[in-house]
């Protein structure tokens, strides 16, 4: 396809997979990132990076969500099994969900059956850390440290003769006349650039500690979670929903230091080497789907939208990516320069 001219607005993880992923599928198309904030100012910089999707994670049905589930684990997996991965910030991590009330909290049928393992944690596992821990299960998944993956996916996409302009758009009425069709990953941004009012943000903060000891990864109640990461463990955390303080919270790092020690006491020792603060994109549903905007210049623009994905962004941008891409492909059919 030659000639034709996308845009990309958005550089954080969605944004970068499905530029990687368009020139993938276009091979001769001209891709263009347009964003406001890279790397360590996105929310993507803040995830923990844990392959790990809510039961509640929800695209327009079981079937399609699924799908983005099951090409995304195989996508990371794929990039796992590479000489790259170390330089993509994927590996592989094993780990341990607990509770101590229901023994739901600690199952997940999106990663039963995909996961190369997912079973039920022994009495003696059940002891591993202090705390009534009555159901458990140990599993086996991959991690995505985007402090390693947005530099590594910015570079292969550079590599591939894309481009990128630093710049906010504030409506879509700037992009017509200039792309055949525009996929909207702006994540949170979204909230204003479509007036969405599904999207809410679920604040988040994290706490990144020196404890090279911690190898594996451990899930409680209240959100709390030990996950060992390319240079750093990430203890976590919080989720509020409809708050936008992007500041650090005393008190959310001192209840997340004292859940996470309860968790695992070798953690006292470990120095803070940062913190950081995002909102998760919540959208109930994730919005991946094609619209045909009349803007205020009374020109059409072709879009894909691809955002809403909550705190889940880092897990599934692959298998959306995919998606979206399958979308552009529809919305250009019919193109006259293909
Ligand atoms: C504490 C915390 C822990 C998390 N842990 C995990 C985890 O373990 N696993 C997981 O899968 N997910 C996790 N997440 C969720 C994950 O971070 C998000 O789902 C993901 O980052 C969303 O990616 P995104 O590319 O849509 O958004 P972002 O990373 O926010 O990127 C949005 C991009 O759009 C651009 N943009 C927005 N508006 C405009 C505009 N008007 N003009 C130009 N550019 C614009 C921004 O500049 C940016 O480049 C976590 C989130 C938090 C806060």
């Amino acid at each position: 396809m030659t000639d034709v001219n996308i845009a990309v607005l958005g550089a954080g993880v969605v944004g970068l997979t499905t530029a990687l992923e368009l020139q993938t599928q276009f091979r001769n198309a001209r891709i263009t990132i347009l964003a406001d904030k890279f790397k360590e100012d996105t929310t993507s910089f803040v995830a923990a990076g844990l392959f790990r999707p809510s039961p509640n994670f929800s695209g327009p049905n079981e079937t399609i969500t699924r799908k983005w589930i099951n090409n995304s684990y195989h996508h990371w997996d794929t990039i796992r099994r590479t000489a790259e991965a170390s330089l993509a910030g994927v590996t592989e991590i094993s780990g341990y969900m607990f509770s101590s009330v229901s023994p739901s909290t600690v199952r997940n049928p999106y990663l039963e059956g995909l996961l190369p393992l997912y079973r039920t944690a022994t009495k003696e596992e059940l002891n591993l850390c202090p705390g009534d821990w009555k159901y458990g299960s140990f599993l086996t998944t991959v991690l995505i440290d985007c402090g390693v993956y947005l530099p590594w996916a910015t570079n292969k996409y550079l590599a591939t003769n894309g481009k990128i302009v630093p710049q906010t758009i504030n409506t879509f009425t700037e992009l017509t006349g200039k792309y055949d069709v525009v996929v909207n990953c702006t994540g949170f941004g979204a909230k204003y650039l479509c007036n969405d009012k599904k999207l809410v943000p679920i604040r988040g903060q994290v706490l990144k500690v020196h404890a090279p000891w911690v190898k594996t990864f451990f899930y409680g109640e209240y959100d709390t979670y030990i996950i060992p990461s390319f240079g750093a463990v990430t203890l976590g955390g919080c989720r509020q929903y409809e708050s936008y303080n992007l500041n650090p919270c005393k008190y959310d790092a001192l209840a997340i230091r004292e859940r996470c020690e309860a968790m695992l006491p070798s953690l006292k020792s470990a120095p803070l080497v940062g913190q950081r603060i995002g909102l998760r994109p919540h959208r109930d549903v994730v919005r991946i789907e094609k619209e045909v905007i009349t803007t205020e210049n009374g020109r059409n623009l072709k879009v894909v939208h691809n955002y809403g994905h909550g705190g889940y962004g880092v897990t599934t941008a692959p298998g959306t990516s995919k998606y979206a891409v399958e979308l552009v492909k529809e919305m250009l059919m019919g193109n006259s320069k293909l």
